[in-house]
């Protein structure tokens, strides 16, 4: 099973890709999450990719679509996964469904996380990252119960460089112009499920299974 979670930066993906992933035994492949680890372990990739994540453009195609498909290949990937970042533009979305295709398979569903740009932007103002699992926080929504903790594996936690006033502005211009058009590709495929993303994480996660079922 594929299924993808679209929505602008700050809507809540990573959150709902890490709930869903447990509940669905599946694993979480987070195109983000790669390009940091790939940066933080100062590899040829990470150095490529650097340049155009502190600006908060998009990575080129040919070089997000193959990190994401190698990831995708992997063993533990074989039942299939939960996308989080990926696909961002219709080069991407068309680059995963052939992929997919070459193996029989294709994406089942994609979830559609809709959110407010004001909430957006008081989401990705306060937020938190744990260094080792990835969970999201919010200093006011969903702060941790240990200040600077992570309550699921103690990690430490930190604010994401491109989470700054300038880099968030360009990241959600970026969606709207590149992103929002996969909206309507997967509206047409008959895969869209679109869910209001407003409310705590597990109003919102549950209304994703809802809508899944
Ligand atoms: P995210 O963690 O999903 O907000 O991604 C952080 C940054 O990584 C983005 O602002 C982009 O620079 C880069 N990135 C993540 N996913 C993609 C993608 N699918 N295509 C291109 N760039 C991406």
């Amino acid at each position: 099973m594929y299924i993808i979670l679209l929505g602008a930066p700050g809507a809540g993906k990573g959150t709902q890709a890490i709930m869903l992933a447990e509940k669905k035994k599946l694993v979480q492949v987070a195109s983000g999450d790669l390009f940091r680890k790939a940066l933080q372990q100062e590899t040829e990739l990470g150095k490529k990719a650097k340049v155009y994540m502190e600006k908060g453009h998009l990575v080129p195609d040919e070089i997000t679509i193959q990190m994401v498909l190698e990831r995708l290949a992997e063993p533990d990937c074989k039942n299939g996964a939960i996308l989080d970042g990926f696909p961002r533009n219709l080069e991407q979305a068309k680059a995963l469904d052939k992929a997919l295709g070459q193996k029989s398979s294709a994406i089942d569903k994609v979830v559609y996380i809709k959110v407010s740009e004001g909430e957006l932007l008081k989401r990705l103002g306060g937020r938190w990252i744990c260094r080792k699992c990835q969970a999201p926080y919010h200093e006011v929504d969903s702060p941790p119960k240990v200040a600077g903790k992570c309550d699921r594996c103690g990690g430490e936690l930190y604010q994401r460089a491109d989470d700054n006033v300038e880099t968030v502005k360009k990241r959600l211009e970026v969606y709207f112009a590149e992103t929002s058009p996969l909206i309507d590709y997967y509206k047409r495929a008959k895969k869209l499920l679109e869910i209001n993303g407003e409310g705590n994480t597990s109003e919102v996660n549950q209304r994703i299974l809802n809508a899944l079922r």
